[in-house]
């Protein structure tokens, strides 16, 4: 695809627009500023404007309050999948980013963009992630000195990264992370002696669960939620 298409077709700004704005200096494909807006494009080149990346039309990024019970998978032939809840236009499309525990609720993101998810799930970009735990102890000052400073995981030998804690009750924390390792929030408590009793997940990056979607609902991300991961 040609360039001035590509923006065109992906941002407010006419043929003509994205035209003054490569001649300014104000695009970059795959890292390099450009002076063409007639260049041959990939579908997957990484193309941004003014530093933000522009999102070809036609992908389909969304937003799930996931519920309960059901597995972070495509498919599963057993068991619900956070996929099975969305109508079948979208769901033959998306995969998920960043999956979440059977038990484990709340925010849980789908796309069909996989640069996009690559951002949210690389270990190279250190994409926080907030949760809500509830504690089956009160958690102690040791233990939340341990995980803001990292520790080590059962049967792992590289620390985790600092970790951000809020104490909201007694047994309550919310619980900031940049990593996603297997089970990391269950067994961060675990290597301190406690044990997780309810994770729900509020945040990842800038983009926090929406109050209005109750478990099960989902909603299309906005132009900026969809922006803020870069
Ligand atoms: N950490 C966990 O232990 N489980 C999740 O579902 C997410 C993060």
């Amino acid at each position: 695809m040609r360039l001035d298409q590509f923006i065109a077709s992906s941002t407010e700004l006419s043929r003509k627009e994205v035209k003054k704005a490569v001649g300014k200096g104000r695009v970059q494909v795959n890292g390099v500023t450009v002076r063409s807006a007639n260049l041959q494009v990939d579908d997957d080149a990484v193309v941004a404007l003014d530093g933000t990346k522009v999102h070809l039309p036609g992908h389909v990024y969304l937003m799930m309050n996931k519920p309960a019970g059901v597995i972070s998978a495509t498919t599963d032939s057993s068991q619900p999948t956070a996929i099975d809840l969305l109508p079948s236009d979208f769901g033959s499309k998306v995969h998920i980013a960043g999956r979440l525990d059977k038990d484990t609720t709340g925010l849980l993101l789908l796309t069909s963009d996989g640069q996009w998810s690559h951002q949210i799930t690389s270990p190279r970009r250190d994409c926080p992630k907030t949760y809500q735990v509830e504690l089956a102890e009160p958690l102690s000052s040791e233990a939340k000195t341990k995980l803001e400073t990292g520790l080590l995981l059962k049967d792992e030998d590289k620390p985790t990264l600092p970790a951000r804690v809020v104490t909201c009750s007694d047994t309550s924390i919310e619980l900031t992370i940049a990593e996603g390792r297997y089970h990391q929030v269950k067994r961060m408590l675990a290597a301190v002696g406690n044990h997780v009793t309810g994770l729900h997940r509020l945040r990842i990056g800038e983009i926090t669960l929406d109050p209005a979607l109750i478990p099960g609902q989902y909603r299309e991300l906005t132009e900026d939620e969809i922006r803020s991961i870069a």
